[in-house]
């Protein structure tokens, strides 16, 4: 293995990667005395630069920097453009989502690793920092709460600088810094994604009441899912077949979700739709409905592409990452059905019906979206690390996990 491994790459897209922990890794020891990120001069690095170069030419990746005149933690994210006009004109716009989105993730493993330095190669020769600016702000913004606070920036020659400061504990109960917390519940018609502080307020409340089961069982009938979702959608999920191009007579709403996808779009409608109805009050996913026209149109595929498509859809629902605090422990239960649709006499495409029912306790569309330094690898939070921190209620700093192990104490 080299010493500078990449340990992400451009192909995984941070916002949906749902691999656990320990499989982005870098196996080089990172550990040296360190001091607070702040601005000041950075050795430049041929080895550096030069795989720096391989990286942005084929994977862009996060190397880790050893040859560096800081004690810091370095991260060097290859080649970036830089410049608001400049990032602006950039034809490839999936590049340069990549890049805005590999320098977040750098961002948010520095803040959660006790503070660093991310290194960017600047791609665009022409480029002043203090004329063309970063062209990144809105990225940092979205990611990050009062950017000035944690973040510094300075041009080094080829080079660009982010100084980033090691994350503070905030009031709202953030322990960690999350890019995405990858937690859905559904709001009137659609799934909306919970930030921190809101998942951990449901997951305390998941706590202190050990899950939805026991709540059930004080307040009869008030959870099933049944009396809280209105009867023509149970009669629609019942239905044994319907015509091409009928029409149907409801909308998307807190219980219901309508998706016109062809079947290889279906796996990519799960994961948040899913964890979303889950997490509030259960519901039905009709996938094979234009709810413009209000017409039922199906997808089409064959007897044993249903098969397959009915194994795909319970593994990916299996492997949602799901918290509980009750003692029953259940796993997310749904039924899925394939309802055809017939047109002059002949089935001619299907529609997709799932129903989901109200999870006990807590489901994730993915892993939080949220990096840290653990050892000498990059790694993600597993969802389990990720609630254990989040829940920790001690006040100031973050409690020792003896399980993830942080580079400063580490190196002392
Ligand atoms: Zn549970």
């Amino acid at each position: 293995m080299s010493v500078n491994s990449p340990m992400w790459v451009e192909d995984v897209d941070p916002r949906t990667i749902t691999e656990p922990s320990g499989q982005v890794e870098c196996p080089v020891d990172i550990l040296q005395g360190r001091q607070h990120a702040k601005p000041g001069p950075l050795r430049d690095s041929k080895k550096q630069r030069h795989r720096g170069n391989r990286a942005s030419a084929c994977k862009m990746s996060i190397i880790l920097d050893q040859e560096t005149d800081y004690a810091e933690l370095v991260l060097s994210v290859g080649e970036i453009t830089l410049g608001e006009m400049s990032r602006k004109l950039m034809k490839d716009t999936q590049l340069r989502k990549r890049q805005a989105q590999i320098i977040s993730q750098a961002v948010c493993t520095l803040l959660n690793s006790g503070g660093g330095v991310v290194k960017a190669h600047i791609k665009n020769s022409n480029y002043t920092f203090t004329r063309d600016g970063i062209g990144l702000e809105n990225s940092f913004r979205d990611i990050l709460p009062f950017t000035h606070k944690y973040l510094d920036y300075k041009q080094n020659k080829d080079y660009f600088l982010i100084f980033v400061k090691p994350w503070i504990p905030d009031i709202s109960g953030q322990r960690v810094h999350t890019l995405k917390t990858n937690f859905y519940m559904r709001s009137f018609s659609s799934s909306h994604e919970l930030k921190g502080p809101d998942v951990v307020k449901f997951l305390k409340g998941m706590k202190y009441s050990k899950g939805r089961l026991c709540s059930r069982q004080s307040l009869p009938g008030l959870c099933d899912s049944d009396e809280l979702q209105p009867e023509f959608l149970v009669m629609f999920f019942n239905m044994e077949k319907f015509t091409y191009k009928e029409t149907f007579c409801f909308t998307k709403s807190k219980h219901a979700e309508v998706k016109m996808s062809p079947k290889k779009k279906i796996l990519e409608i799960l994961p948040q739709t899913v964890s979303a109805f889950a997490n509030t009050d259960g519901g039905y996913l009709f996938i094979g409905l234009d709810e413009k026209k209000q017409q039922i149109i199906g997808f089409g595929a064959d007897e044993s592409d249903l098969a397959q498509l009915d194994s795909e859809i319970e593994e990916c629902i299996r492997q949602l990452p799901v918290t509980h605090f009750c003692e029953e422990q259940e796993k997310i239960k749904y039924t899925c059905r394939f309802i055809q649709v017939h047109r002059q006499g002949a089935v001619c495409s299907y529609v997709c019906v799932l129903r989901v029912e109200r999870f006990c306790c807590a489901v994730f569309a993915a892993e939080p979206d949220c990096w840290h330094v653990e050892g000498s690898r990059v790694k993600r939070f597993t969802t389990e690390e990720w609630v254990r921190l989040q829940m920790d209620t001690t006040p100031g700093k973050r409690k020792k996990d003896p399980s993830i192990k942080h580079p400063i104490t580490q190196s002392l």
